[in-house]
């Protein structure tokens, strides 16, 4: 009996796993030509001071307009280009179209100095050995404003190879690139490493957050990870803020900054271009 069992479950784990592969064979495919069909985008969410209400800057987040499937979260799409090796690629481009971003919000007069636009990186592009060297060319063909880009790494990339990742961070901070950990909490959470690491920022995962307000067990992380960030002297950023008791707790924590639906989701550059238009005009 036994043995059916391992049987059936064999042949179904197998099947899963064939369908599994073929569904990233098509996605593959399909993100192959991607790039090319200009079917990306980047969303800007902005990051807003607890104390002020001000936006402070935006995190670009990467967005796919599949032909026919429609938009495609990157949660689903993110880990095929890793694997594929297209993340180099599309990298590339968030960081141009980021570049580009920041010229435009300079050049309307938005862009206030201390705002920053933060990009994400993954393991792969992180860890390749060219990758501050072709940032850096990059970042020579674009007028942006003086320390308006960031660059959001997880602990996961630079733990496996600690000292290679200080000295390419330390090379990127002299150029005025700043680093911040992203989904703090979620990784090793070493102390000893954030103290070695040139970060700046540190974003607290929104899976503590969300439960924030009913879970104690939460509620004393978060400050933990509040009270560490303030002593270390980091900023710290809570993500995934949806509600006002979630604001308010970690505003009582002495957080500094949040992103999350309570303020706004993502959005288009258009509607950013809004959001910071308005926000100059009443500043
Ligand atoms: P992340 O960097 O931790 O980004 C935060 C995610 O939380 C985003 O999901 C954002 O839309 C979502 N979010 C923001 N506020 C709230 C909220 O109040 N509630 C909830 N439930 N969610 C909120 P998104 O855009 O789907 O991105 C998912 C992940 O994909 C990102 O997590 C990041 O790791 C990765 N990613 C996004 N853009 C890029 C990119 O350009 N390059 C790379 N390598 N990864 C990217
Ligand atoms: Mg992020
Ligand atoms: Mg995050
Ligand atoms: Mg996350």
């Amino acid at each position: 009996q036994v043995k059916e069992k391992g049987r059936d479950a064999i042949e179904f784990f197998n099947e899963d796993m064939a369908d599994k592969v073929s569904r990233q064979l098509v996605m593959e495919g399909d993100l192959h030509r991607a790039l090319e069909g200009k079917q990306f985008a980047l969303h800007y969410q902005p990051k807003v001071d607890m104390g002020t209400g001000t936006i402070v800057g935006a995190e670009a987040l990467l967005r796919w307009h599949h032909p026919t499937k429609g938009l495609i979260s990157p949660a689903d799409f993110i880990p095929v280009l890793e694997t594929s090796g297209l993340i180099l690629d599309v990298g590339q481009w968030v960081l141009e179209t980021a570049c580009d971003t920041l010229v435009h919000w300079q050049a309307q007069g938005w862009w206030k100095p201390g705002m920053r636009l933060s990009i994400n990186i993954s393991p792969r592009q992180f860890r390749r050995a060219a990758f501050a060297d072709d940032v850096l060319r990059t970042l020579k063909r674009y007028p942006i404003p003086e320390n308006s880009l960031e660059m959001e790494v997880t602990e996961g990339i630079v733990i496996q190879q600690v000292d290679e990742a200080i000295v390419t961070m330390r090379r990127l901070a002299e150029q005025g690139i700043s680093f911040s950990l992203d989904d703090f909490g979620t990784g090793y959470s070493s102390i000893s490493y954030l103290k070695q690491l040139p970060v700046t920022v540190l974003k607290i995962d929104q899976s503590f957050v969300r439960d924030i307000v009913d879970d104690h067990n939460d509620r004393v992380l978060v400050e933990t990870i509040i009270t560490m960030g303030r002593l270390l002297d980091l900023d710290v950023v809570a993500e995934g803020v949806e509600l006002e008791a979630q604001f308010d707790i970690l505003q009582r924590y002495g957080c500094h900054y949040y992103q999350g639906f309570y303020f706004s989701p993502g959005v288009t550059l258009s509607a950013f271009d809004t959001m910071l238009a308005e926000h100059t005009v009443s500043a």
